[in-house]
Formats: C-alpha cells, sequence, structure tokens
C-alpha cells in the first residue's frame, strides 16, 4: 500500500557547513517517500559575524541568492508545493533583520525559531549544555518567550532541545517548559515535534533511558492543552526529509496528537 504523503517544513541544505545535498536532492527523495509540501529552513545567514559560535553551522549573506536559485530549480522537479524559509535564533539586537531583511528584502516566505542557545553576553552556551544551571535555563525560557511573542515565526522548533542535557524533570524544567507551551498557545504557534531528536535516539538518566528530545512528558502537557503541533524532520541528509517526518508523526500519535499538515492553509 501507498504511504500517505506528509509535509515537512524544517529542511537544511549543504550550505550550512553540518547537512549535505542540495534542494534538488531533497526534493528527488522527498517525491520518493511520499510528500505533500516541503519548506527550506536552512539556518539563516547574519548580516555580521561577530557570534563567534553562531559562524561555523549557516551559510553567508552572499549564498542566499544560491540557496534561493536552487530552492526555485528544485521546484521544478517536485509535483508539490516547495517553500522558501530560514531557521533563525531569536536575538532581540536582529529583529529587523529576520523581519525587514529575511522575510522582506529576500522574500523568505517563513521563519522556523530554533531556539539553540542562550545569549548571555556576547557569549551563546548551547541548550544541551547548560548543565543544570537554573539561572541560565531561566534567561533561556525569558528568550525563548520574548521570541515566541515576537509574531517573528511560523513554527517554534524542538521546543524541549535542552532536555537532551537536562537529566532531571525537576521545577526548573517543568516550569521552563510550562511557560514555552502557555506563550506558543497564547500565539498559536505550532510547537514542532523533531524526527532529528528521535534519530539522535536515547540517553541515559537516573530514572533509565529515554529520548534526550522530544521529551515524553512535555508532549503529554502538549497533548492536554490543545496547542498546534506540527511534526518535522529537520533533515540534514535528503534521505532522512520524509522519512524522519514520519517517525515525528508516529511519536505525536502515541500522545493522541493530531499535527498540522501545513503552515499555509
Ligand atoms: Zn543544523
Ligand atoms: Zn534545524
Amino acid at each position: 500500500m501507498e504511504k500517505q504523503k506528509i509535509s515537512n517544513f524544517h529542511t537544511h541544505t549543504h550550505l550550512c557547513h553540518h547537512a549535505t545535498g542540495k534542494p534538488i536532492d531533497y526534493v528527488r527523495i522527498a517525491k520518493e517517500q511520499g510528500c505533500s509540501e516541503l519548506g527550506f529552513s536552512d539556518h539563516c545567514p547574519y548580516p555580521d559575524l561577530q557570534e563567534i559560535n553562531w559562524i561555523n553551522c549557516r551559510m553567508s549573506v552572499d549564498q542566499i541568492e544560491e540557496y534561493k536559485n536552487d530552492i526555485l530549480e528544485a521546484q521544478k522537479e517536485a509535483d508539490f508545493k516547495v517553500h522558501i524559509g530560514f531557521e533563525c535564533e531569536y536575538d532581540r539586537n536582529y529583529v529587523s533583520w529576520y523581519r525587514d531583511e529575511l522575510k522582506g528584502h529576500y522574500g523568505a516566505e517563513y521563519l522556523v525559531f530554533g531556539p539553540h542557545w542562550a545569549t548571555y553576553g556576547d557569549i551563546h552556551p548551547y541548550a544541551p549544555e547548560f548543565k543544570h544551571d537554573k539561572k541560565l535555563l531561566a534567561l533561556y525560557t525569558d528568550q525563548v518567550v520574548e521570541g515566541i511573542g515576537s509574531g517573528l515565526y511560523s513554527i517554534l522548533a524542538h521546543p524541549d532541545l535542552f532536555m537532551s542535557g537536562w537529566h532531571e524533570w525537576d521545577d526548573e524544567a517543568k516550569a521552563c517548559l510550562t511557560a514555552i507551551l502557555n506563550a506558543a498557545k497564547d500565539k498559536d504557534l505550532p510547537l514542532e515535534v523533531n524526527g532529528l531528536g528521535i534519530y539522535r535516539g536515547y540517553i541515559e538518566t537516573s530514572r533509565g533511558p529515554r529520548l534526550g528530545y522530544p521529551y515524553h512528558e512535555f508532549w503529554e502537557m502538549v497533548a492536554a492543552s490543545g496547542a498546534r503541533v506540527i511534526c518535522d524532520s529537520d533533515a540534514h541528509n535528503p534521505n532522512d526529509v520524509i522519512s524522519h517526518a514520519r517517525n515525528s508523526r508516529n511519536f505525536a500519535k502515541e500522545f493522541g496528537i493530531v499535527p498540522i499538515e501545513s503552515i499555509f492553509s
């Protein structure tokens, strides 16, 4: 039996230096694996590269045209809609960059909010490496909630990413994910079940092995809240583009969650 076609709005390309494949490679495999709609959301460039640990994982500004052209080229081979977007952090100093340049001038159809880091002065601690630093998690929470409130984004990627390094389901973790869930629900911003997290697999904790992220208890909360959910692959390899998005849907199904299939309808 032919598998049901599904969408994916979280897709990277070789331009970010830690993914492989061009848009055409993703489109070809998406077609084979059964795709209804595909969005590219490679890590966004920044107009200056002072952000030391943000540099090596993204394209440069002068590669945006190549990115767009490659996506337009790939669209020709697709029998489904293909969209251009970016995955961005949230830094209040770059709001006009995200809104007026990436969405305005460069014509991105959507932005994915990828809260990978806390911004702490000019350093950016990585969310899975907070090492149970409660102050850092509180700062991160405030920044993610502010980012959600900015209205810039169409998807909140891997909201529970930090849980891959925060092994306890303690008051701080609960407070963080409750605040993020409430903010997303207020804005009607879809929360993403991330297929890359499922692929990365299990970690050891004092309560035994569990997925680093998506984090089981959080998705129980999401299911109970009735917030909107989207299931994406976060593909960094063409082979994963739809298969990982199917894994996300299977995960959501365990909680009785019915994900949205498009951010454009
Ligand atoms: Zn990436
Ligand atoms: Zn991503």
